[in-house]
């Protein structure tokens, strides 16, 4: 498969999009394919990373951070998840590890990528995207920093971090022969921050009753927010993006009926659309919110960057144990006023499918019934739409009753 093919491909068709329509989803995806083109061709220094590691400490010193998540958003987009999965099954990746990291391992594996001067990881969930950019670092002949982040938060924790991130901005100096430019990064940090206030805004209207987007729509939008390191065009798109839920949520304009709340927990699924029309237009079951969209962090401080950054990285509920994750969606439960959830338990994620039961436990306690919906993000092999949507049904059959 021809990687840089298929990222030229992706922005020509995001191009028209934007300029078909040039909503602030279509506007952010052009940007994001204008990125992706960056990590193809030209000069700028590259640095593979995932997305619980600050994007600004990257680009701080001039360099792309490539976002797995990013890179597996653009193949399933252009539909090539197959064939990358099947790449790293060719090279003994097992089939059961998780295919959100192992695509865009396998679209690496392409050689369409120039070449990274350097990995850069976290101690999160995510067990399988820590070990596959041992691999990409020995496949590159790059070195891999992983950062540790502590199990519990703590100022000591946020320390400890911090010093860590020290020692990454060493090395971006040194792999990129540039030197490091503090204000730069609170510039960067800064937009950041601007952007996080309206992301806050928009998970706020959300909270309407009707609400004024429902389904995946807004989770697609912010969690692609999160993993573009755009500085001020990202903050530009997710103003444009409030306003146009503003608009969406005036009194006139908030026409759908609504008789089923719903949260959404962890990633959406690709090729599944049916399920998703089902409960809209079936049910009239919206999805108001995901925990993925859910904005857990303070504010970053400007003035001490590399602390508030570390701060963030801390904070995170990808870190730590599972009644950070559950207590987080039994808040966003009440907060959005929903009547049940769907959690997707991902194929090859121990992490997630794990922590199912407490989930449920959890959420029961506040009476927001939880259905595990299983199958996989990004391979359709190991998803069955006909049984899921069985699953879906006969849930808010109940719901419904
Ligand atoms: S689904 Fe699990 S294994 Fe896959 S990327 Fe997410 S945390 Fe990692």
């Amino acid at each position: 498969m021809d990687i840089k093919e298929m990222y030229l491909s992706f922005e020509e068709m995001m191009e028209t999009k934007a300029k078909a329509k040039p909503y602030a989803k279509n506007l952010l995806l052009w940007e994001a394919a204008k990125i992706g083109r960056r990590q193809i061709e030209g000069e700028v220094p590259l640095v593979w990373t995932r997305c619980t590691f600050p994007a600004e400490i990257i680009s701080a010193f001039g360099a792309l951070p490539i976002y797995t998540e990013m890179v597996g958003t653009v193949l399933t987009i252009m539909g090539k998840t197959g064939d990358v999965l099947k790449r790293t099954e060719e090279q003994y990746f097992s089939s059961d590890s998780c295919s959100i990291q192992r695509a865009p391992l396998g679209a690496a594996l392409e050689g369409g990528f120039r070449i990274p001067q350097l990995l850069i990881g976290s101690t999160d969930f995510c067990e399988n995207g820590m070990r596959f950019f041992e691999h990409l670092s020995q496949y590159y002949g790059r070195e891999y920093l992983l950062v540790e982040v502590p199990f519990e938060y703590s100022e000591d924790s946020v320390s400890y971090v911090e010093r860590q991130l020290k020692e990454v901005v060493n090395k971006l100096s040194q792999v990129t022969s540039t030197p490091f430019d503090i204000d730069r990064l609170r510039e960067l940090v800064k937009y950041r921050n601007q952007t996080m206030r309206y992301q806050v805004k928009i998970n706020e209207l959300r909270k309407k009753i009707p609400t004024p987007l429902p389904g995946r729509r807004c989770g697609d939008f912010l969690l692609m927010v999160d993993q573009l390191a755009g500085g001020e065009s990202i903050l530009e798109f997710t103003k444009r993006f409030y306003e146009e839920i503003l608009t969406l949520s005036k009194e006139e304009n908030l026409k759908e009926e609504e008789k089923i709340r719903l949260l959404w927990i962890y990633a959406y699924p690709i090729g599944l659309s049916e399920i998703f029309q089902v409960l809209e237009k079936e049910y009239c079951a919206h999805i108001v919110m995901e925990d993925l969209s859910h904005i857990y962090w303070d504010e970053i401080d400007e003035a001490d960057p590399l602390r508030g950054l570390a701060r963030k990285m801390c904070q995170s509920y990808t870190v730590g144990a599972i009644e950070r994750r559950a207590h987080q969606a039994r808040s966003l439960a009440q907060d959005y006023n929903v009547q049940a959830a769907i959690h997707f338990s991902h194929f090859g994620c121990r992490y997630t499918r794990g922590g199912v039961r407490i989930l449920k436990d959890t959420l029961a306690q506040v009476g927001v019934p939880l259905l595990s919906l299983e199958g996989d993000c990004m391979n359709k092999e190991n998803n069955s739409p006909g049984q899921m949507l069985a699953h879906v049904e006969a849930f808010m059959e109940i719901l419904s009753q």
